[in-house]
This record gives C-alpha cells, sequence and structure tokens, in this order.
C-alpha cells in the first residue's frame, strides 16, 4: 500500500498540534516551592516507592515496562508516599479516619467524637471472625 500522498498545498487534517510550552520567566507566577526533606528520609520513601511498584507486577511484567515509564511511576509513587504518609503524623490508637479526628472513651467503654446536631461518631466493634469454614486460610 502507497497511500502516504498528501497535497503540500491542503492543512494536513491529522497533524498534531504542539501542545503549549510552559512559561519559564514569567516574574509575575509563582508555583508551590518543593518541601524541604532530609536526604535519609528521601531515601527511605524511594526504596519504599521500589519495593510498592515491584511488587505490584510479575518479573516478566516488569521486563516489559520501560525504563522511563517505571521511573516515572516510581517518581509518583515517592512523592504520593511522602505527600499521603510521611508528612501525616501518627494517628492516637481509635482514631477516626474518616472525620480525621480522635475519639475520646466514653462511660459506656465506647469511643467516639461527637458531630453536629448532638450526634456521636462510634467506633465500630469488630467483627468476629468467619465462621464458615470455607473463608479460613487453607493449611495445606
Ligand atoms: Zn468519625
Amino acid at each position: 500500500m502507497t497511500g502516504n500522498k498528501r497535497d503540500p498545498h491542503q492543512p494536513d487534517a491529522e497533524a498534531p498540534i504542539p501542545a503549549p510550552r510552559p512559561v519559564t520567566d514569567s516574574g509575575r507566577f509563582k508555583g508551590s516551592s518543593f518541601p524541604p526533606v532530609e536526604g535519609i528520609v528521601q531515601g527511605h520513601l524511594e526504596k519504599l516507592a521500589m519495593d510498592w511498584f515491584t511488587a505490584s507486577f510479575t518479573p516478566a511484567e516488569l521486563r516489559q515496562i520501560p525504563h522511563n515509564i517505571a521511573l516515572h511511576t516510581i517518581r509518583l509513587l515517592r512523592d504520593e508516599l511522602f505527600h499521603d504518609l510521611k508528612s501525616l503524623s501518627i494517628a492516637p490508637t481509635h482514631y477516626c479516619y474518616e472525620h480525621e479526628m480522635s475519639r475520646a472513651r466514653a462511660k459506656s467503654g465506647n469511643w467516639g467524637h461527637p458531630l453536629e446536631g448532638g450526634q456521636w461518631c462510634i467506633e465500630p466493634k469488630v467483627p468476629p471472625p468467619p465462621a464458615d469454614p470455607d473463608d479460613r486460610p487453607s493449611d495445606e
């Protein structure tokens, strides 16, 4: 098949429109600055991100992933670990992750925190292990 003849005087409808390039010399725009991170913390986050990345694929799948894609994905995982994990303080026990709020223990023994309208967010009881033998882990 030939089919690659084009009239040089006709605009090519299939030609990609170049994406706008970022302005780097504007004095008025100032983006967020990079957070200060100790080298040992960054190294640890990168190891966690690498472990997370490699555990997400089989060895055969890993060999198929282009290096630039792998490195970019590991970078995103590292940054996510920093912003959504490392930069958050370790919560106290019985913490409510839904409302991002600490609970206190009531006289009833329940843990809770107040909600609007005089209601309380009570920590749910942990359900007992399944009674169905099919739900138990196999011991073979
Ligand atoms: Zn809550």
